[in-house]
């Protein structure tokens, strides 16, 4: 084999130091440490290239909702490659595993989206979407129509378009981001930004800086809105409840179209198939990507209201595409994956079983003297590391110097836990039983205490 698994820990970690650009990471700073090796993985346990095992508390990249090691998937993928590895969807061919998944997600989606543009990644799917609402727009007969206004702190992806949209600042600053006619608004964020203010009101406050800014620019000149149901990557924020039903009375008044970007909510998160579902929020469009292969294959989208669809559809070439968009082993695996979720009953799972179990080990949590806002929304879940919780205090510059520790102790107890800034987060597996959930809560929890040790 040309995978060099036989090689012992210390070499495969000079290799990658090496040779491997790490995404999102300090290069130098890793190759002196050595990355970790991981090998592989059953259920919701990783294996390291010592045989070490630790729970994933982050299904990877949010991705692996149904779990590791489902030999289901590699059979379909197997099957799919002998039989026709790759053929494109360009020039007047489809291929029976991509439009068999367009229609299997038609009828996940919540009412009317039923087109999907297929990409390979959430990235490219919003690149898509600012592609897909400006032409959309231009069919319509309002060309000025093009403006985009998205979240601070939101997470839309790394390609320049996905970037842009995002909200974050450490990505603005390398490679001269936003590109233009992107704008950005606050975020619903109550426990960091909230004030004196009720959560209630902070939510109406928040959603009402949409309608400010449409003013501002000219309702001719916005194209649409992008959020996140539930912001994941800037640090699981579950917004107030009156935050979406205002968005939605606002991009409805305004027409303005409404992008829900899925790509963390969508496939079961929240315990409904899309998080729009469990927010009812109506979408002119859902980006999703991640669950909807449980990460085994690539694969991710746009998907389209029909009426959008059909003014897109009647105008002519649409100039826009990937070499992979429909690529057939990953749309079969996506199928599958998308039987097993349905057939397995494990949205049913999260919503009866593992959800309330992480809520209540969650608000357990809360009782740590360190441990502020400890929030779970379906399976993620989201708390706040505070030196005075009861004041909403942060923690001194240089902010997430505590999360990483808390991180870092997390690492060495077995369990994976993600920080952003001094927020803990997690987004485990949905099959995830109960004990599986305390010993992840139990880990957390030691691995906060020897931090809040090392912090006094
Ligand atoms: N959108 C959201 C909400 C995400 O969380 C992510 C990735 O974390 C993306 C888009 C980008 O997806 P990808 O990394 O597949 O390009």
């Amino acid at each position: 084999t040309t995978i060099q698994n036989h090689l012992p820990t210390a070499e495969l970690q000079a290799l990658d130091a090496a040779h491997h650009m790490h995404p999102f990471t300090h290069g130098d700073a890793l190759a002196k440490k050595g990355a970790r090796v991981i090998t592989s993985a059953k259920g919701v346990f990783l294996k390291d290239s010592d045989g070490v095992e630790i729970l994933d508390g982050m299904s990877g990249l949010w991705c692996v909702n149904l779990g590791y090691g489902r030999s289901e998937l590699a059979e379909v993928a197997a099957r799919q490659m002998r039989e026709l590895p790759y053929y494109n969807t360009f020039f007047q061919t489809t291929t029976v595993p991509a439009l068999s998944l367009a229609a299997r997600i038609a009828e996940l989606a919540p009412e009317g989206l039923d087109h999907v543009f297929f990409s390979s990644s959430g990235s490219e799917a919003n690149d898509t979407n600012i592609r897909l609402v400006r032409h959309y727009w231009h069919a319509m007969g309002k060309p000025s129509k093009k403006i985009i206004i998205s979240r601070k702190n939101g997470y839309h992806g790394s390609t320049m378009g996905g970037a842009s949209l995002g909200g974050m600042s450490a990505m603005h600053a390398q490679g001269g981001l936003p590109i233009p006619d992107i704008t950005h608004i606050d975020q619903p964020h109550w426990w960091a930004e909230g004030g004196d203010t009720s959560p209630e009101e902070f939510g109406l406050a928040r959603a009402r800086q949409l309608e400010e800014k449409i003013a501002e620019l000219g309702e001719d000149n916005v194209a649409a809105f992008i959020a996140e149901p539930i912001q994941g990557a800037g640090g699981v924020i579950i917004p107030p409840e009156t935050y979406w039903p205002e968005i939605q009375r606002i991009c409805d008044a305004h027409d303005i179209l409404l992008i829900a970007d899925e790509v963390i909510c969508g496939f079961g998160r929240t315990g409904e198939w899309f998080g729009s579902q469990a927010m009812n929020i109506r979408p002119d469009i859902m980006t999703f990507a991640k669950g909807v292969t449980s990460g085994y294959q690539p694969v991710g989208g746009s998907i389209v209201h029909k009426d959008v669809a059909a003014v897109v559809n009647a105008a002519g070439d649409f100039n826009h595409g990937y070499t992979y968009s429909g690529h057939p082993v990953a749309c079969a695996v996506a199928l599958e994956n998308v039987r097993l979720l349905d057939e397995e009953g494990v949205l049913q799972h999260v919503r009866d079983i593992a959800a309330p179990a992480l809520a209540e080990k969650f608000a357990t949590l809360g009782e740590h003297p360190m441990v502020a806002d400890p929030r779970t929304f379906g399976m993620l879940g989201g708390l706040q590391l505070s030196p005075d919780k009861d004041a909403r205090a942060k923690f001194e510059a240089p902010v997430g110097t505590i999360g990483l520790r808390v991180r870092e102790r997390c690492f060495a107890n077995g369990v994976i836990m993600r920080h952003v800034g001094d927020r803990m987060i997690v987004c485990p597996p949905l099959v995830i039983t109960p004990e599986e959930i305390d010993t992840m809560v139990e880990r957390a929890l030691k691995s906060i205490d020897e931090a809040y040790e090392g912090a006094k």
